[in-house]
């Protein structure tokens, strides 16, 4: 039978404020705690600052029912909940390593005011290890009889909410019984036919998310190899892909080639699974075959396009680009292979044009371009205008089928680059493009 259950969720990041959401919305009283002063003030005022969809309809709502509040307090948040989930940043620092200074910040601050018995969970994604660490940080810092569980999460940015109202598995690492307990029993409600909550050790949670993330990656750097492959030997990887998808050993998903994936997880959490690997005398080579294969990949795009301009050059060529975000229905941009294909052609001396749904903001303040080098359109047809060139880079429905009247007669050239292999080649040719896109 499950109860109302006190929940205090740390961090208001894409991860926190999901979770934080979803379980409000399952009944739960929620409090959230964030040092972000402006992020909660918006909060507050009903309001949420990142984009994703179905997100603000359920912060609103449960705000109004005063089932999900806001502070900046860390002992009010340490008080309020029986169960703590940090859910704070952990970015890559520079050896790879994942820089878990917002963890051991965020513990220390909640640590004094613990109550006896709370249970402290990581959701943030964090090497093997973490969870012995926070508890010793939180023993340093006055906390008494606390215990740390682990609950990573596996939420997709763009249908976050979704992913955590019906997830396809929830896993908990607790290294006591009646910990698992009290998280399985939060969890219970998400699953109506048959519950998939993993009770495992702490460590296998943690080490369980990472593995996830690096096959993951690795699916996507194995068909960019094959993709590759397919161009130098004149196969098409559209039709490899659907002839090895459909093996039910092997699956459709995470078998899309394109231009190299990004975002705050994979990137980071490769490299900091062959950090860990490293650490333990370990290595993790094909894991690092997947990074070095996405790196070269970011740059595919813009060697196609610098070839179809050796002659004369990128400089003052007009490039335009679709597509921002690392991928569709997201406005974050950590990572994204956008910005990796808008610096080399800054430094090529190309004038670039984007645009993007929602992420060019973000994408702008990441960037930040040279004065004059990048302009950012809302209308993607007012990006065009006299473009030489137009680079497809992240697959966004409204980009998918373009008026190519349109396209022809705004642009002043003819290429046009698919980096997520959306447009047919038969018909940009037949409306007398120069199109190519990955591995067809
Ligand atoms: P984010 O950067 O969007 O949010 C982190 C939040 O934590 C920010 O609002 C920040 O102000 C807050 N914060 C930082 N230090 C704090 C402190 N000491 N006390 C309180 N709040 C603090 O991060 P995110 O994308 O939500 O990711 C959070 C964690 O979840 C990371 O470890 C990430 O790897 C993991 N994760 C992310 C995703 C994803 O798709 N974004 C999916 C699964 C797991």
């Amino acid at each position: 039978m499950s109860a109302t259950v006190k929940v205090s969720v740390i961090g208001t990041g894409y991860v926190g404020l999901v979770a934080a959401a979803c379980f409000a919305e399952h009944g739960h009283e929620v409090l959230c705690q964030d040092i972000d002063s402006t992020r909660i003030e918006t909060l507050r005022a009903g309001k949420v600052p990142i984009y994703e969809p179905g997100l603000e309809d359920l912060v609103v709502r449960n705000h109004r029912d005063g089932r999900l509040r806001f502070c900046l307090d860390p002992a009010e948040a340490a008080q309020h909940g029986e169960l703590v989930f940090l859910a704070v940043g952990t970015p890559r620092a520079e050896n790879g390593a994942p820089d878990l200074r917002q963890v051991f910040a965020a513990a220390r601050g909640l640590a004094p005011h613990l109550r006896p018995g709370t249970i402290v969970v990581d959701k943030s994604t964090v090497p093997v290890g973490t969870a012995d660490q926070v508890a010793a940080q939180l023993r340093e810092a006055g906390a008494a009889e606390v215990f740390v569980a682990s609950n990573p999460e596996f939420l997709k940015e763009g249908s976050a909410v979704d992913d955590f109202m019906k997830p396809d598995r929830v896993v908990i690492g607790a290294d006591e019984p009646k910990t698992a307990e009290r998280l399985r029993a939060l969890y219970a409600s998400f699953f109506r036919a048959s519950e998939r909550i993993y009770t495992m050790s702490v460590r296998s949670a943690e080490l369980t998310k990472y593995a996830a993330n690096a096959y993951l990656a690795t699916r996507i750097s194995f068909i960019n190899d094959i993709a590759n492959l397919c161009e130098k030997v004149g196969a098409n990887v559209e039709e490899v892909r659907a002839g090895m998808g459909a093996d039910t050993r092997i699956g459709h998903h995470f078998l899309y080639p394109g231009v190299g994936y990004g975002g705050s997880c994979f990137p980071k959490d490769t490299r900091a699974l062959v950090h860990t690997a490293h650490e333990h005398g370990a290595s993790l080579r094909i894991v690092e075959a997947a990074d070095d294969v996405n790196r070269d990949q970011k740059g595919r795009l813009f060697e196609k396009l610098a070839a179809r301009f050796a002659r004369e050059g990128l400089a003052h060529k007009r490039v335009a680009v679709w597509g921002l975000a690392f991928k569709p229905n997201t406005d974050d941009v950590r990572e994204a292979p956008a910005l990796t294909v808008v610096r080399s052609l800054i430094d090529a001396g190309a004038e670039v044009h984007v645009c993007d749904p929602v992420a060019a903001g973000n994408f702008m303040r990441a960037l930040d371009p040279p004065a004059g080098s990048v302009t950012v359109h809302e209308d993607p047809y007012a990006a065009l205008r006299g473009a030489d060139a137009l680079l497809l880079l992240t697959e966004w429905r409204q980009y998918r089928s373009p008026h190519w009247g349109r396209l022809r007669e705004l642009m002043r050239g003819r290429v046009l680059l698919d980096g997520r292999n959306q447009w047919s080649r038969n018909t940009a040719e037949t409306m007398g493009f120069d199109y190519d896109g990955i591995g067809r």
